[in-house]
């Protein structure tokens, strides 16, 4: 099966073709957290549909080798304003805390010294992971056995300075006369192609940034900062430059490259990083590597409203995914509501959605359970494996979640989920419906199939053979015999029942 992905560099849908076809392989960079604070749910959708497109891929065969960033150096309050202007939001967020603790409001968990930068990025670093556990983001589970893919800039600083160095030398940066060093945007032809705010929009007053205070040492009012030497910086390394900060575009740059390769596959991010963040990416990443693309493929994700508003702390709006789990929502619901509207279209998050997300995900965890308590479902054409197949389809269709569920949702009414159990006579059939049940959930990932019994595969061969020594024994009236055999089922999952027709055995539900 083939993906069609719209590609922002192309302005088309185009089929997804990985850089290595042949093995399969597909090299995807996610831009990660700021680690100032717990990641709120428009931060969540961004990342979730990362991981739905990686979860498709994985879906239809392929390998998905994913990075994704926790920043916790280099992001400045005004960045998308003014180059490494405003404040680290590192030290703004060790003011929040200090500010807290003088109070005496500081979180009850939080025991580690709010003064410290370094400390509170580890705090919501861990937070981050928590939660991204909890609404099944995959890329946190490969952290397990190797913490490359969730790098941290701070870890990164010899690889960005080298970088920057590589620029200086071919040209394409230099060192101003407040000692800063900027990328040359003139020295790239390209840069607009992403965002369409090429050098002529941009003097024409389109999509440009204001950057008062650093237009007159710069040969371009767009050339973006590499690296600032700042000695009073919270935050600061040793550098050919001076004592500094790395500009925040350069981290991802680095650790894509270092990571994953010159070329990446798919590079993801919400809207407002198109530009000028991934724009300023792709400049200095093909201009240090010499190659003529930096990611083939783009994906970003449109913003999250809620209740149809732009979310805020103010308008009482705001959520984090901790906040909502205290009003009772459960992590499942809350993926599916962030993932069911298409990553091109705005979504609009409101607490009814959630209701309905849930009321849907326990229909699904119903028809689960039904299907372990029947032998077969007795239906001759499964409605469910036709609508796994129709499922990934509309998924391969630029990630058609929405049809994608509604042929899932088809399929669940053909079974009598909410009558009562009945004895089924063989497990065939269900083995396979649960099996298609379990593909669609590998994307979407809000089915608790690892709760439900039959999702662990039975040995039917030895249960049947059970069946029949316990029969034998029976009819030898060795009575011990025949009970042991039962125990012995029991301990493989399976209950059986002696009745008119024979004996019967379901899974046993827990
Ligand atoms: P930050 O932690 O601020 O660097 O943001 C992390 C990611 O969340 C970025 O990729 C943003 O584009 C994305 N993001 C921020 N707000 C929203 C929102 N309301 N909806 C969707 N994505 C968002
Ligand atoms: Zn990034």
């Amino acid at each position: 099966m083939q993906l069609k992905l719209y590609n922002p560099l192309t302005r088309k849908t185009e089929v997804f073709t990985p850089i290595d076809p042949e093995n399969k392989v597909v090299s995807f960079y996610s831009c990660g957290p700021t680690v100032y604070d717990y990641a709120h749910i428009g931060n969540f959708r961004a990342f979730l549909n990362a991981d739905v497109l990686r979860r498709t891929l994985e879906a239809i065969g392929y390998e998905v080798k994913q990075v994704m960033n926790i920043t916790d150096v280099g992001h400045m309050t005004e960045d998308n304003l003014a180059d490494g202007g405003g404040e680290d939001k590192m030290e703004v967020a060790t003011a929040r805390l200090l500010e807290a603790k003088k109070l005496g409001t500081l979180s009850s968990d939080m025991d580690i010294d709010p003064s410290d930068p370094l400390a509170v990025a580890e705090f919501y670093a861990n937070a981050f992971m928590k939660d991204a556990k909890a609404l099944g983001i995959r890329v946190v589970d490969d952290v397990e056995t190797n913490n490359e893919v969730m790098p941290r800039p701070t870890q990164y600083i010899p690889q960005m300075i080298s970088m920057v160095e590589s620029l200086i030398e071919s040209g394409h940066a230099y060192v101003a006369s407040d000692g800063v060093v900027y990328f040359d945007v003139a020295s790239f032809p390209k840069y607009g192609e992403l965002s369409g705010n090429t050098l002529d929009a941009l003097r024409s007053g389109e999509g440009g940034r204001v950057d008062m205070e650093t237009q007159a040492v710069k040969r371009n009012p767009a050339d973006f900062m590499l690296w600032k030497p700042d000695e009073t910086h919270v935050m600061r390394w040793p550098s050919p430059w001076g004592d500094g900060y790395p500009g925040w575009h350069l981290e991802c740059s680095s650790m894509a490259t270092e990571l994953l390769g010159d070329i990446i596959d798919i590079h993801s991010g919400g809207e407002d990083n198109i530009f000028p963040h991934h724009e300023c990416e792709i400049a200095q990443s093909c201009c240090a590597t010499g190659k003529d693309s930096f990611a083939n493929y783009w994906f970003h994700t449109r913003f999250l409203l809620v209740d149809g508003t732009k979310m805020s702390k103010s308008k009482g709006n705001f959520y984090t995914l901790r906040d909502l789990v205290k009003k009772g929502a459960t992590p499942a619901a809350i993926r599916l509501e962030l993932i069911r509207t298409n990553y091109c279209s705005n979504a609009n998050f409101t607490m009814q959605g959630l209701k309905d997300s849930q009321r849907q995900i326990d229909r699904w965890c119903r028809l689960a359970d039904w299907l372990c308590e029947h032998g077969s479902t007795k239906i001759a054409d499964t409605p469910l494996q036709q609508a796994r197949d129709k499922f990934i389809s509309a998924m391969c269709e630029d990630l058609n979640v929405s049809g994608a569920i509604g042929f899932l949702s088809e399929a669940v009414s053909e079974y009598a989920v909410d009558s009562a159990p009945v004895k089924g006579d063989g497990p065939s059939t269900l083995t396979e419906e649960l099996e298609a049940l379990q593909t669609i959930d590998s994307i979407l990932g809000v089915i608790n199939l690892e709760s439900c019994a039959c999702t662990e595969s039975l040995d039917m061969a030895t249960i049947d053979a059970l069946i029949e020594d316990r029969l034998s024994a029976r009819d030898n009236k060795d009575w011990s015999r025949a009970d042991e055999i039962r125990e012995e089922l029991l301990a493989l999952g399976v209950s059986i029942k002696d009745g008119s027709d024979g004996t019967t055995w379901t899974r046993i539900v827990q």
